[in-house]
């Protein structure tokens, strides 16, 4: 592995800890919480310490920062997503992926309240501002990856939307609806019109939405230059006996390895082992950035210890 950087800033792929608090009905004598950090202060490196509290089996695994539950999303953004938008206005594509099991925090990190915003709208209006004054412009899409294909949330057709090889061998989503933003009512009005579709779609189908991964993007067009900010929350990972049957499963597998690899600055990065890896090529590795946000609920062992296992590496 290569000898890591200590700044955020110049590492291409950051993989951090967020721990969320109890939630009232966790409250009592089972909540016995089975992760612990050891060293590290915000934004150092730290070591993720798994103990399973019945049979004492323990694990450890290593994480580039830690967020715990008195940080506010506001404070992740700070420290690790707002230092790579001023790069995506040269060109510089972007990912910040929300990993964890159902109920661990993923959608609270990414959405946010209306009190709390997340990284989402956050970011949205980190871009705004930024462009304010510049000759750009901002347009979202938003799309869900199911069982390997892939879904408009903003002008759905009736169908899948296809992914083609492109000239340089990347995959562009084909009639994919870019929606201009120029505020943040433009946005809103677009991402929960998405939101809407996502939960209509699903409505019947038991957990569907925490089985697919979201994708909000945004595309920075400055003077001629393209970048994109892509925004992700991932599906939940927790049941996995039954994902690993699936290809859910093999997609946050096929992740964890295209992550990892480029952690280690392998050669080769295995992108092509699913449909997720290869949609998002052209924003992971190369010049691009990453911040992986594993999500852990501290009640839950198995479920934290398959979150770990996916972001980071052992140690
Ligand atoms: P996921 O999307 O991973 O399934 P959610 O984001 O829906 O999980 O979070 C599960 C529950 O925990 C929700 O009720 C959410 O409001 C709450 N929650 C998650 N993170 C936090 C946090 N940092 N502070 C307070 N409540 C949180
Ligand atoms: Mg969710």
């Amino acid at each position: 592995a290569g000898a890591a950087a200590s700044s955020s800033s110049s590492q291409p792929v950051r993989v951090v800890v967020r721990l969320r608090p109890f939630l009232p009905s966790e409250t009592g004598s089972a909540a016995a919480p089975c992760v612990s950090l050891i060293g590290g202060h915000p934004g150092s490196e730290v070591t993720v310490h798994l103990k399973e509290q019945r049979t004492s089996r323990s694990e450890c695994y290593k994480l580039d920062a830690f967020f715990g539950h008195d940080d506010r999303v506001r404070d992740i953004f700070d420290k690790e997503v707002s230092a790579i938008i001023p790069g995506v206005f040269e060109g510089v594509n972007a990912t910040v992926f929300a990993c964890g099991a159902t109920g661990s925090g993923k959608t609270y990190t990414m959405q946010g309240t209306e009190d709390l915003p997340g990284i989402i709208p956050l970011a949205v209006s980190t871009v705004l501002k930024l462009g304010t004054g510049m000759l750009c412009s901002v347009e979202i899409s938003y799309y869900e990856v199911y069982m390997g294909r892939c879904y408009d949330l903003l002008e759905p057709k009736d169908k899948e939307i296809m992914a083609l090889d492109d000239r340089d061998g990347n995959l562009q989503l084909k009639g994919l609806a870019w929606v201009p933003v120029r505020s943040m009512e433009d946005f809103q009005e677009a991402y929960s019109k998405g939101e809407e579709r996502r939960n209509v779609a699903h409505t019947g189908l038991n957990d569907v939405s925490n089985r697919s991964h979201a994708v909000l993007s945004i595309r920075v067009n400055n003077d001629g230059v393209t970048g994109k900010l892509n925004l992700i929350d991932l599906a939940g990972n927790e049941d996995k006996t039954r994902i690993c049957n699936e290809r859910i499963g093999s997609s946050l597998f096929a992740l964890s390895n295209v992550i990892s690899a480029l952690k280690n600055n392998e050669q080769w990065i295995p992108y092509r082992d699913s449909k997720l890896t290869r949609i998002l090529q052209d924003s992971l590795g190369g010049n691009s950035r990453a911040v992986v946000i594993a999500c852990l609920n501290r009640i839950e062992y198995h479920e934290s210890l398959y979150t770990v296992r996916l972001a980071g590496r052992s140690g």
